[in-house]
């Protein structure tokens, strides 16, 4: 059961087809891990459709959710496509995962992992916009990422294991909202490794010694 939920601002705004499709993609997922959540995304799009007094027919979730597998399904692809198969395979739809991170993990487009640390993996995803940068994470178990602040807004689900920071730790469904100014310094459990899917608005800055010595090459990085 997640612990970490999105504001009803982000969910009225989800409702409606107003967030942005990385914004969107994240709480799609957390809405399949959180029935909680799902049953209040409903409660307030019908409020909202209230209020608004329109003859028009507010949007329900399940009808912004079948638009947004749709633009994902119509974004350029980002992997190669004569990957080879062994990568294919290692990235092929995963039943314990939310339909919306399986329509990004198509074998059709196969995840681009990149070793950012010894703990830490990334592959970014494209999803037909430059707003946000749509990144898949895997920290190692027990595995430590640098100490960072974030530049814009950085929403993180959690997908496989889990995470601890110095505000808490958070498990399979949790939807987390870092802001800049949101210093935190993540550490997979023990147990096993953790897989999230973060969307981050600007590139995070390393703190501490080693952000001063790489932050300059992040910055002017090719994005
Ligand atoms: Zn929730």
């Amino acid at each position: 059961m997640a612990n970490f939920h999105p504001s009803d601002n982000t969910l009225i705004e989800y409702s409606a087809g107003n967030l942005p499709a990385a914004l969107a993609i994240c709480v799609a997922a957390h809405l399949e891990y959180c029935p909680q959540c799902s049953h209040r995304a409903s409660q307030l799009n019908s409020l909202g459709g209230t209020l608004l007094e329109t003859s028009a027919k507010a949007q329900v979730a399940s009808t912004s959710f079948t638009q947004l597998m749709a633009r994902i399904q119509a974004a350029p692809t980002m992997g190669d496509i004569k990957a080879p198969v062994a990568t294919a395979t290692k990235t092929s739809a995963k039943p314990n995962l939310p339909k919306v991170i399986n329509k990004l993990i198509h074998p059709a487009r196969p995840l681009k992992w990149k070793r950012v640390s010894p703990a830490l993996k990334e592959a970014i995803v494209t999803v037909g916009q430059d707003q946000y940068e749509v990144c898949f994470h895997r920290i190692k178990r027990g595995g430590k990422v640098a100490e960072h602040d974030h530049g814009g807004t950085e929403i993180t689900v959690v997908l496989e294991g889990s995470f601890s920071d110095e505000l808490g730790t958070y498990t399979v469904g949790d939807y987390i909202e870092k802001q800049p100014g949101d210093i935190h310094r993540p550490m997979a459990t023990q147990n096993e490794d953790c897989l999230c899917l973060s969307v981050s608005e600007a590139p995070v800055k390393i703190t501490g010694l080693l952000g001063k010595l790489i932050n300059p090459f992040i910055s002017f990085a090719p994005r």
